[in-house]
């Protein structure tokens, strides 16, 4: 009865135009308002999710409280949700087959992991970390010579997808593991890369939310942790340890906010997770994929002031840059991850502050909204893995360069190397 009244209102709505809505909206209902000027100021000093801008209108997704919001603003809006669940806004950048097309469901990326470890058995071993609220499994995948060794090289961090509807932020590192593994054999270059580091590649964190994501809304941001309020879902990327919740700023107490940091630190499954993967290795640099944006951000998120190396990680975030710019010719913008909008409780603040290393953001294509947002098209995938390997490959052997300089490999005046071989109980 419900569906039919709303799915109604919104055919009305829809022919009217955007006239106010009298339709009784729910928390993630998705609505529209004109792309005015006027509407965007008023949007810009507002906490409501916007989604993207398409076709000279704005997406919202609302949370509690949004619809009084909209109105006491005076912004007219549509609902759009029943539409988009039948066909997404009109673009050349959703032409996902299926329900995830070309993008890896949990399942499909499980598969394909499992292959890679059975297939190159030399240089690939499939760790399980851990299990999700849902009970799904975090998978590492280490790619090294000797693999079921802890030797002495330098180790690389890649992670992918702390955010649900990110969808290509899988793709990438995964994209990382077939290069490596597949052209082993074929190319020197890969080997002694391969051979002198250890790169440890985790395409997954948030897989709850993914499913969650291709399954039932395609827009959800968080995990699927169920919270005191009945609201669902904790920032991943805002319930890291350093720094954790130190302004409302840059992130939120409340359940319902898409950027909710958690009861307490390291309080949800995932983060807890890759915390003791840091532990438990001696990573001399970490990447952390999202997207959209096409910029490099480094330390710090939680604060304006500079972090103490933060002059050679803008070294670093720039050589990236020009590394992957003339593949594509697509600018992606080195900064500190505060220039964004403060963040606390981040990936990055938490490796760089609590392991001393350099730790990188990456915000992947698109640029903006405007050119789809969090949906990449399925035939972006590879050209976006093409132009971020020449930055990838850097960083290992900046690792590999660093580790050789230092002899030993000790780091000076950074926190002492951690004890491995922990993780080995957790195959
Ligand atoms: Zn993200």
């Amino acid at each position: 009865m419900i569906t039919v009244r709303r799915a109604a209102a919104a055919l009305i709505a829809s022919a009217l135009g955007f006239l106010a809505s009298t339709t009784p909206l729910v928390p993630q209902d998705i609505v529209s308002v004109r792309a005015t000027e006027e509407n965007k100021a008023k949007l810009a000093r507002s906490p409501l999710d916007l989604l993207m801008e398409w076709d000279h209108k704005l997406y919202l997704v609302l949370a509690p409280g949004d619809v009084s919001r909209l109105q006491s603003l005076g912004i007219p809006f549509a609902l759009e949700t029943g539409r988009l669940a039948v066909s997404p806004p009109p673009s050349a950048a959703l032409s996902q087959g299926g329900l995830n097309g070309a993008y890896h469901s949990y399942a499909e990326l499980e598969r394909e992991l499992l292959d890679i470890a059975r297939d190159y058995p030399a240089i690939a071993k499939l760790f399980r970390l851990g299990t999700t609220l849902e009970g799904r499994t975090i998978y590492a995948l280490k790619i090294s010579d000797r693999p079921e060794l802890n030797e002495d090289e330098p180790e690389v961090l890649f992670l992918g997808c702390h955010h649900a509807r990110e969808w290509i932020t899988v793709e990438v590192p995964l994209l990382l593991a077939r290069y490596l593994t597949g052209e082993y054999d074929r190319d020197e270059n890969v080997r002694n890369r391969v051979d002198s580091a250890e790169v440890w590649i985790v395409p997954l964190v948030n897989p709850d939310g993914l499913e969650y994501s291709i399954q039932t809304y395609r827009w959800w941001r968080k995990n699927r942790r169920l919270n005191d309020d009945g609201s669902y879902g904790v920032d991943l990327n805002r319930n890291y340890g350093y720094q954790w919740g130190a302004d409302d700023e840059g992130s939120s107490p409340a359940p319902v906010s898409d950027v909710f940091r958690g009861r307490e630190p390291f309080s949800e499954p995932e983060t807890s997770i890759v915390r003791g993967l840091c532990e438990s290795r001696d990573f001399r640099v970490a990447v952390s994929y999202h997207n959209f944006s096409q910029i490099i951000l480094y330390a710090w998120g939680w604060t304006r002031r500079p972090s103490p190396n933060a002059a050679e990680y803008a070294a670093m975030a720039a050589r990236m840059a020009d590394l992957i710019r003339p593949v594509n010719g697509r600018d992606y913008t080195p900064e500190p991850a505060c220039s964004l909008y403060l963040t606390n409780g981040d990936t990055v603040d938490y490796i760089t502050g609590t392991l001393g290393i350099p730790a990188i953001t990456i915000e992947l294509p698109p640029l903006d909204i405007v050119h789809g947002g969090f949906m990449n098209a399925e035939s972006d995938i590879s050209s976006v893995f093409a132009e971020n390997l020449p930055a990838m490959l850097y960083l290992i052997d900046d690792a590999r360069q660093k580790f050789a300089a230092s002899g030993d490999g000790e780091r000076p005046g950074r926190p002492a190397k951690p004890k491995k071989g922990k993780l080995d109980a957790l195959k």
